[in-house]
Order: structure tokens, then sequence, then C-alpha cells
């Protein structure tokens, strides 16, 4: 058993009811994780996306999760209020099945990181955003096992590991190490 340490659960608690779809969770986010930040905003780059089907009138707010290198075997339907939604589209993985939750120019997972940033937010942006209080932002505290939590850059690392094949990453970064210090 590992050591126990104290961490704060951060959780967006999502109302669908709520949500107007009027996407300002999908501009803030984008706009946050912009370099340099706010410069510019794309929902393809937001780590939130509202989806919509057109004929039957409901919003339904979707985080992205965790990256994974493969599409898995079964596919959720669900049907809310009577409404039925196609197979994943409310799943919070980068996958590859699907391009939702991917960097539009590089492919590269992305992924719900409750706006980690220094100084810290009061609260994630989109919950700031959202004025119907589709989203509210909620923190507790809990015991957990202690766990090394994989990096962003290995996340990203792995993808193009995943894409490209080990080998060539490996024959890239030293080429660009090279490059980099000539
Ligand atoms: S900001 Fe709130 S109401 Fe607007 S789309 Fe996002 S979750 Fe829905
Ligand atoms: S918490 Fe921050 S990173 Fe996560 S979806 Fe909202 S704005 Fe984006």
């Amino acid at each position: 058993m590992g050591e126990k340490k104290k961490k704060i659960i951060k959780t967006i608690k999502i109302d669908a009811d709520k949500c107007n779809g009027c996407r300002a969770c999908e501009v803030a986010c984008s706009a946050f994780h912009a370099t340099p930040k706010y410069s510019s905003n794309n929902p393809a780059r937001s780590r939130i996306r509202v989806i919509h089907e057109p004929l039957k009138d409901m919003f339904v707010p979707v985080y992205a999760g965790e990256y994974t290198a493969a599409e898995c075997m079964g596919r959720d339907k669900y049907v809310l209020d009577g409404k039925e939604y196609d197979e994943c589209a409310l799943c919070r993985a980068s996958c590859p099945s699907r391009d939702l939750f991917k960097e539009p120019d590089s492919g590269l997972p992305l992924k719900c990181d409750m706006c980690e940033s220094d100084p810290t937010l009061t609260e994630p942006l989109c919950v700031q955003w959202c004025i119907t209080d589709a989203l509210v932002y909620e923190e507790r505290e809990e015991e957990v096992e202690e766990e090394e939590e994989q990096e962003d850059l290995e996340i990203g690392l792995e993808a193009l590991a995943d894409k490209y094949g080990m080998e060539k990453l490996i024959e890239t970064v030293a080429r660009l190490s090279v490059a980099k210090k000539e």
C-alpha cells in the first residue's frame, strides 16, 4: 500500500438542463489556453465541447478526459430526457475514432486541466463565463493513495509515438536537439 496524502478534488458539476448552448465556455477555454494567453479563440481547441443534436433541442457540455491510443470495443448510446444521442457523442476521451478533443493543427490530445495556472484562478474560466450556472465549480479534500500523475508532456509524447512510431519520434527529437545546439 502506498502513502496516503491529502488531495484537493476539483469537480465541475454539469446541469445540462440549464445549458442554453451559448458556447461561451468553449470560447473562454480556448482563449485561456492560447499562446500567448487570450491571443485567439477557436472552439476546436477547447477542452469542453457542447454536444447538440439539431433535431433534439438539448445541449450537453462534455469535458475532455484522458487520451486513449486505441478506440474502445464497446460503444455507448445515451437516451436523456427521451432524446437519443449518437454513439460516442458524450464520451470524454481523446481517441483515434474521431476528431474531438484534439489540437486541430498537431492532432495532439487535449485534456481539461481545470485551468491550472499561476496565479491560480478562483474558479475555472468556463465556470466563470457560464451565466446560466449550468457549470458549477466544487472543491473537496480527500485522502488518497500517493500516485504519480502523468504530465501533459508525457501524454503528448505518447500520442506522437502512437501516431508516428517510437523510432521516428526518437530520431526527430535527436535531430531537433542537434539543430537547437547549433
Ligand atoms: S457557457 Fe454554460 S450555458 Fe453556455 S454553452 Fe457553456 S455550459 Fe452551456
Ligand atoms: S476547467 Fe478550464 S481547462 Fe477545463 S474545460 Fe473549463 S476552461 Fe477549459
